[in-house]
């Protein structure tokens, strides 16, 4: 983390106020949650809408804060305490990351896309730290805030860090990758989350390219090849090296064998035939994460034996594609984390094309945040659901309630639930588990489907 004194600070964002009675304070860390706050930490406070930060100043410097960020026009700055006044506290800790990351001499990588962002951060993490000392971005602290918030977190001693990069609207992404100067940039794939925000696939594509305009001049832009949005938009990429990955032999790393197995996949890349990669996590697109990070480690002079075995040591941030051994034999998909239509359509195929002859459930929850479209997305779920494949249909929550209406009519309806009460669900569920079953688990974070998944491993 960030290790400055103030007097140092002041050099790195604009301060309103003499801090020089602090000069030599040493500053570790940042922090804006007074909950989570570490000795020796700055705190930042934000005006927000609901609560104001400053009112938790005074507190966290009896609790070990070094010193203060204060919003000038917030009124009474307490005058015997570390403070240091700045026209807004936002954008004083945006600067602050800005200027911490032009100082620091670590490799950078930023994954963006619409889904499989966290996997593929995950991943490479997972191969780095079989050479490098490697840092990545917690949890989803992806945006305006969570990006400066992990990059004041990185040490000075560390090698490469791994950071992801979300947004909702236009010019998030440039923001962000004008913050972070990655080295390696990456898109994993276009989705159809934000299509709101965005109007359209273009919109979305062009908003992810964004990622290259931080990327540095000798840079790598790793994309997935296989979206014609990304590869008809590659007379614009000449400032930087490219590579491409995905499924078409037209990339420069795709797979040439991919073998299903109960905890993952084998596989093997062009670049590497007789390579027998092992990656334990479930699921088709999650070979093509890999492939983006593959190209990732390469770059950074990685062995393939580094990237083997990087690999077989990965492990998931929790809730994505977790598997389970569950109640009566069966096993539990815990993929609770998030939805969107791209990842909700990608975990049923995965579902779907599992080897297994056991039957297969799906329990699915709303999807949040998708806009006026909200409803047709649901059903569109709830269409893709194939009778043969998928033997019962549970759905939960307000939209859920769509994907049951239009799965309906491809399934009988002894085969389809619906629930607005997650308890009546998990009885109902498990009421009709004979043993042996596979069951995927999804929804939006909101939607707290680990609740069902708790319930069917739980004895
Ligand atoms: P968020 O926007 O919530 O941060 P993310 O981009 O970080 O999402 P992950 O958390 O890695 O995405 O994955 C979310 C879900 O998306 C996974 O559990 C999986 O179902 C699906 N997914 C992952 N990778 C891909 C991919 N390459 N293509 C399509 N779907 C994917
Ligand atoms: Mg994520």
């Amino acid at each position: 983390m960030i290790q400055r004194t103030i007097s140092q600070i002041t050099k790195m964002i604009k301060v309103e106020n003499d801090v020089s009675p602090f000069a030599d304070t040493m500053i570790n860390g940042v922090c804006i949650d007074t909950r989570k706050l570490q000795s020796g930490n700055l705190f930042i406070p934000f005006k927000g809408q609901n609560v104001d930060g400053h009112k938790y100043v005074e507190d966290a410097i009896k609790n070990g804060a070094a010193g203060s960020l204060w919003q000038k026009d917030v009124p009474n700055p307490p005058t015997h305490l570390p403070i240091i006044l700045v026209e807004n506290t936002e954008v004083a800790l945006q600067e602050l990351a800005r200027n911490y990351r032009s100082e620091l001499t670590i490799k950078i990588v930023g994954v963006t896309g619409s889904n499989g962002k966290t996997t593929t951060k995950d991943i490479i993490t997972a191969m780095l730290s079989e050479k490098y000392v490697v840092q990545k971005t917690e949890g989803n602290y992806n945006n305006h805030l969570g990006l400066p918030i992990t990059i004041l977190s990185l040490n000075e001693e560390t090698d490469v860090a791994v950071l992801e990069m979300g947004m909702s609207a236009r010019g998030e992404i440039e923001f962000l990758t004008k913050m972070a100067k990655p080295d390696i940039a990456i898109i994993t794939n276009i989705g159809e989350a934000h299509l709101q925000d965005l109007g359209s696939r273009e919109g979305i594509a062009e908003a992810k390219l964004e990622i290259t305009k931080g990327l540095s001049e000798d840079g790598l832009f790793i994309y997935i090849g296989d979206e014609p949005l990304l590869k008809e938009r590659e007379h614009l990429y000449n400032n930087f090296r490219v590579k491409t990955f995905g499924k078409s032999k037209s990339n420069d790393v795709f797979p040439i064998y991919i073998e299903k197995k109960d905890h993952g996949s084998i596989f093997s890349v062009n670049i590497a035939p007789d390579k027998h990669l092992f990656l334990p996590v479930l699921g088709e697109y999650n070979v093509l994460n890999a492939l983006a990070g593959i190209i990732a480690a390469l770059e950074l002079d990685l062995s393939l034996e580094e990237i083997e075995s990087g690999l077989k040591s990965l492990k998931l941030s929790a809730m994505r594609m977790e598997l389970h051994s569950g109640i009566k034999g069966t096993q539990v998909i815990n993929d609770a984390y998030n939805a969107s239509p791209t990842s909700m359509k990608a975990a049923i195929h995965m579902l779907e094309n599992l080897d297994q002859d056991e039957r297969k459930i799906v329990v699915l929850g709303d999807m949040l945040e998708l806009g006026e479209n909200e409803i047709q997305f649901h059903k569109e779920v709830g269409s893709i659901l194939n009778p043969e494949k998928i033997h019962y249909v549970f759905t939960y929550g307000e939209l859920g309630k769509y994907i049951a209406e239009s799965a309906s009519e491809q399934f009988p309806p002894t085969r389809v639930f619906h629930f607005s009460d997650k308890q009546e669900l998990i009885q109902s569920l498990k009421s009709i588990i004979k043993g042996d079953e596979w069951i995927l688990v999804k929804g939006s974070r909101g939607m707290k489907l680990e609740e069902v998944v708790k319930s069917l491993i739980e004895n």
